[in-house]
Formats: C-alpha cells, sequence, structure tokens
C-alpha cells in the first residue's frame, strides 16, 4: 500500500485558435492545465506544479509546458487555473493546520485544568506519575505510578503511592478507568503528607504526568 505519491488533474479550458499545429498545420487547438499534486492518504497535500498544454483539434496532437509560447501558457494558465480547482489541492495541508492548532488547543485546556486540580487539591484526585523523577531505586522501563489524594486538610494534603509500575503512563490510565486503581489493596498503606507548593513542584519537575478527577 502507498500512502503518499504524486497524481495530476487535468482541466479543461477553451478552444485557441491561430497556433499552428506542427503535425497537420491545423489552428484549431483544445487548451488545458495540469494540476499536479502531492497526496497523503489520497487527500491532496499540496501543489507541485501547474502546466498547461494544448491539443489539436484535428490530429490529437499534444503539446505541453514548455513546448508551448511562454504568453500562451500564461493565457492558457490565467483561464484554467482557479482557487475552485487549486485550492482543493492543499486540503491535506488545511486539515494539518487545523489538526495541529486543535492538538495545541487542547493541551492548553489540560494545563489549564491540571493547574486548577492542584491550587484545589479534592479527595480521589489520581496522579499520573513518573517514578524516576521522584525516587533514585526505580526500574527506569517501568518509570509510571500512581498517587491518590485521599484527605485534604489545614494539615496539607494526604496521598498514597500505587504498589505498581507501569512502563507507559497509557496503563496507568486503563488501571484508573476500569477501577482496579480505586481498590485500597492497590496502595502501600503509607501516607505522604504534601502541601500545594509541592504538587506544583512536582508538576513543574516533570514528576506529575497527567491528573485525573
Ligand atoms: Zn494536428
Amino acid at each position: 500500500m502507498i500512502f503518499f505519491g504524486s497524481k495530476g488533474k487535468v482541466v479543461a479550458g477553451d478552444v485557441v485558435q491561430g497556433v499552428q499545429c506542427p503535425s497537420c498545420q491545423n489552428s484549431q487547438h483544445a487548451s488545458f492545465g495540469i494540476l499536479n499534486y502531492f497526496h497523503l492518504y489520497w487527500i491532496p497535500t499540496f501543489l507541485t506544479s501547474r502546466k498547461a498544454g494544448i491539443e489539436c483539434m484535428h490530429c490529437k496532437r499534444t503539446l505541453v509546458g514548455d513546448e508551448l509560447p511562454s504568453h500562451l501558457a500564461e493565457q492558457i494558465k490565467s483561464g484554467v487555473f482557479t482557487t475552485g480547482n487549486t485550492l482543493p489541492m492543499f486540503s491535506g495541508l488545511i486539515i494539518i493546520g487545523v489538526l495541529t492548532m486543535f492538538g495545541v488547543y487542547a493541551a492548553q485546556q489540560d494545563d489549564a485544568r491540571e493547574a486548577t486540580y492542584i491550587a484545589q487539591p479534592a479527595v480521589d484526585d489520581y496522579y499520573v506519575v513518573k517514578l524516576t523523577e521522584m525516587y533514585d531505586e526505580v526500574d527506569a522501563e517501568y518509570p509510571y505510578g500512581l498517587m491518590r489524594i485521599t484527605d485534604v486538610s489545614s494539615n496539607g494534603i494526604e496521598m498514597q503511592v500505587g504498589n505498581m509500575a507501569y512502563n507507559k503512563a497509557s496503563g496507568v490510565q486503563k488501571d484508573i478507568r476500569q477501577g482496579k486503581a480505586s481498590a485500597d489493596t492497590y496502595y502501600n498503606s503509607e501516607i505522604i503528607l504534601l502541601e500545594v507548593a509541592d504538587l506544583k513542584q512536582l508538576r513543574d519537575s516533570g514528576a506529575i504526568y497527567s491528573i485525573e478527577r
């Protein structure tokens, strides 16, 4: 399967008078334009060339690109290539641009949401953490773990650390979704007491991967 490559599209133009066919001397030609474009998964992504051509209406001989007088080529191009048939050739780029903007926007939303969670911690907030950023003696192949808030009071934020280590953050998130991480037996019985400032610091240092509420 080929997911990218070049393709061409032919756009018909007007009849051109007064150019003599080198083969049969006929002077009536049909003009056309060729849009060559790069496609990604069959979606036109950007234009690679725009060429003009003419076809003899008598013997069908074609002249394309440099074979035409340049003023004639320009004239045909300005007639056949419109925003309507050229812009869709950039569909892929436009889609990529929109998806990128959406991704950046979503990431910013996540960031703002997690900053709020840290400023106002709540019982049962789940913190997906990078254990390697918190402890020295952690297996680097299983860097992800989980912490859960068990109590918030004037004394501080009480948290428990999970007994599991994961090779991927998505594994932790899956255990949260499926309820495995809500069992008390999932956690070490030791309670850690933290302040909001500590959570901020953990987040700034990259130890907190994500927060689920
Ligand atoms: Zn001809």
